[in-house]
């Protein structure tokens, strides 16, 4: 079958540009993702679309999608056309949904192997997936902002330790470039290093432990940017560092440790190996798998003692590794609270915006803006500057960039009066990570040890889901988790696109500044200081029934 990429350029093969856009979006998904032919777009199993049969028939349908109608998908299966109105969402979707006591590894692989239900990761189903840079300013804030808590402001001459260079992961070798550290990622497929080389994402690649020491060594010594793929496995090389007494100033893992069955490969096995045993004896390669993440969170855990700056990177890995008989991997920091909360608290977090016209120039135009406009905006100025210069393309052109409640609309609304005026080649979508602040409930990544311990309750995805519909975003999506995530998470997606048209306006606004509102709400309710501000200062309306 011929490889699958979006179209580009002014011509539709559908009714309106906002289906246009949305056929776009699911076939740059998976022109961006890691294995088109089985539909996976990233983190081993999430997933573009139930089955082959299943993606054609969603084609089929945006082609012959009224704008007054919606299309009812359910875990990555069109299920029906209802007629709605214009104002209502073209898509919406709800994938890998299961019932609390059901929502377990077992089911969720029972249920896919009959063909009932998909893991659309976060952004996968719902057609959001922008290659590795989709998580590459999340980073890259990481980063930033333990090089302000640790080390002065600035990871010049410092070490990062990390592993897993797959979708997501991918992003680890760059961020830390931009960030001026020396990077050492640890990944078991060479495919993969190579992916990123040739993506632009990673600079050099050995199977050679030595000379990766001496690599990140030299460079750290200059003070100079460096990072390198090392071939090998986290379970072996984690342990063989702390054994020569090395230790890196930070160390996290990226590898798809949250999935034992289809993601982490244990210490002694190929991707051949594992596909083996995975049919031959599925338990045994689980076991395999949780047995070696154990090794390698005790080392992570030893860095922490020796001094490193170790956390969790939101792939499970803690949570496997309590399992497998290390009970104090809880030790370990999460990400989103130990760094991104504050910010989540306010609101700003993972917005971004696809040229679907695929001229990258749409974008540069769109990041001059934000130069100009946004002056007073660090965190945006510095990452646009950076992104502009070290980014590669990927798939249709796309940024990320970190803004919050009413910048996220102004940008927004920016953007359509350019597409209306026919300042950019076409029109652009506008979308975000599922893992922002009003939109996700996971005890273990972006909720954990919330204020008023309300980590697990995912009623706040579900409302997010159910106003961004009211109000008019083209495309929603509820999402569980599937895999080793099942029962452990719930996430909603939306997607506005930006066709220039007055209609537009309104639903930008409308979906945009109620996404965030909620986002906001979510942490003021919780007890979040900084959301206090926030609702002072931009007006969102809270009713308090605490008073
Ligand atoms: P992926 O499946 O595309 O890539 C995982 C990579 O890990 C693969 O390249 C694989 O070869 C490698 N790997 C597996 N076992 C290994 C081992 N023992 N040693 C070294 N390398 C090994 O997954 P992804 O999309 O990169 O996501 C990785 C993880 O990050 C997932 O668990 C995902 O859910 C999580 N994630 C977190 C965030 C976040 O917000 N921080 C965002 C997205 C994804």
């Amino acid at each position: 079958m011929e490889r699958i990429t979006a179209a580009r350029g002014p011509e539709l093969r559908c009714k309106g540009w906002r289906q246009e856009a949305l056929l776009r979006m699911l076939e740059n998904v998976l022109e961006n993702g890691e294995n088109q032919k089985e539909l996976i777009v990233y983190a081993s199993l999430g997933k573009a679309a139930r089955n082959w049969p299943s993606y054609h028939a969603i084609v089929r349908t945006l082609k012959e999608l009224e704008e007054d109608e919606t299309l009812v998908i359910q875990s990555g299966k069109p299920i029906g056309i209802f007629k709605t109105h214009a104002q209502a969402p073209l898509v919406v979707m709800a994938n890998c949904n299961l019932v609390g006591r059901w929502a377990t590894s077992e089911n969720f692989y029972s249920l896919q192997e009959k063909g009932l239900i998909i893991w659309g990761g976060l952004t996968a189903a719902a057609w959001q997936y922008i290659g590795s840079q989709g998580v590459i300013q999340g980073t890259y804030e990481i980063f930033q902002s333990i090089a302000r808590m640790h080390f002065g402001g600035d990871l010049r001459g410092r070490v990062i330790l990390t592993a897993g260079l797959g979708g997501m992961g991918g992003a680890q070798p760059l961020a830390g470039t931009m960030a001026n550290a020396a990077i050492l990622c640890v990944e078991v497929s060479e495919e993969r290093i190579d992916k990123r080389i040739a993506s632009g994402y990673l600079q050099r690649k050995t199977d050679d432990l030595d000379e990766a020491l001496a690599w990140i060594g030299e460079a750290a010594a200059a003070a100079e940017s460096l990072s390198v793929g090392l071939l090998g496995n986290a379970a072996d090389i984690y342990p063989e560092l702390l054994r020569r007494g090395v230790v890196p100033d930070i160390v996290t893992d990226q590898t798809s440790a949250h999935d034992l069955l289809y993601g982490y490969i244990p210490s002694g096995y190929s991707a051949a190996r594992a596909a083996e045993v995975r049919v031959a004896d599925p338990q045994r390669l689980q076991d395999d798998a949780g047995q070696s993440i154990a090794a390698e969170i005790r080392a992570m855990l030893a860095f922490k003692e020796r001094g490193a700056i170790v956390f969790d990177n939101g792939n499970n890995i803690r949570t496997q590794a309590v399992k497998y008989g290390v009970p104090d991997a809880f030790d370990i920091d999460i990400f989103t609270e130990a760094f991104l909360r504050p910010l989540f608290a306010r609101a700003i977090g993972p917005f971004r915006w696809i040229a679907l016209s695929g001229d990258k120039e749409d974008i540069r135009k769109i990041d001059e803006y934000i130069l100009d406009e946004f002056k007073d905006n660090e965190i945006a100025v510095n990452w646009i500057r950076l992104a502009n210069a070290y980014v590669p393309v990927e798939g249709l052109p796309a940024r990320i960039g970190w803004f919050g409640h009413g910048d996220r609309t102004k940008l927004a609304l920016a953007v359509n009066r350019m597409v209306r005026e026919e300042k950019l080649s076409g029109p652009v979508a506008f979308s975000r990570d599922h893992l922002d602040a009003g939109a996700m409930a996971h005890p273990n990544i972006m909720t954990e040890r919330m204020k008023d311990g309300s980590d697990a309750i995912s009623d706040w995805p579900l409302l997010n889901a159910m106003m961004s519909c009211s109000s008019m975003a083209d495309l929603v999506a509820i999402h569980s988790g599937g895999g080793g995530y099942a029962g452990y998470m719930t996430s909603a997606g939306i997607t506005i696109v930006a066709d220039g048209s007055a209609a537009t306006d309104v639903r930008l606004e409308l979906a945009l500044n109620n996404d965030t509102a909620l986002g906001v709400l979510r942490y003021a309710d919780a007890g979040y200081e900084q959301s206090f501000d926030e609702i002072e200062r931009k007006g969102i309306r809270r009713v308090n029934a605490d008073i």
